[in-house]
């Protein structure tokens, strides 16, 4: 292939031009793209996460979303996604314990 910078005629397989030190953007991007499944963001499980503490319902489903996207995405964010359901149990547990206390102190 050709250098976009300066024109010159390099090896297909050789990562900064010779001749102005360009980087050959060919090489550089494929690299990258095929290891995309130990570098790709887990969106679910950080979502899912930070949601497990505002709204536990919904992170509870993004997590366990999450935790099987983590299974594809070879581990990634599967102990975010853990946390994530951790927190949310905790919460809908703390909830149910206010609930019931509530009506306990009523019911006094
Ligand atoms: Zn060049």
């Amino acid at each position: 292939m050709y250098c976009k910078n300066c024109g010159a005629h390099v090896d297909d397989d050789v990562r900064f031009c010779p001749k102005c030190g360009n980087r050959l953007k060919g090489y550089a991007q494929p690299p990258a793209q095929s290891q995309s499944g130990e570098n790709q963001t887990n969106t679910y499980a950080i979502v899912g996460l930070i949601l497990a503490f505002f709204i536990p319902i919904v992170g509870f489903i993004l997590s366990i979303v999450g935790l099987s996207k983590a299974k594809e995405l070879g581990g990634s964010g599967s102990g975010l996604a853990t946390a994530g359901i951790i927190v949310s149990l905790i919460d809908v547990v703390a909830v149910i314990l206010i609930v019931v206390v509530s009506i306990g102190l009523i019911a006094l």
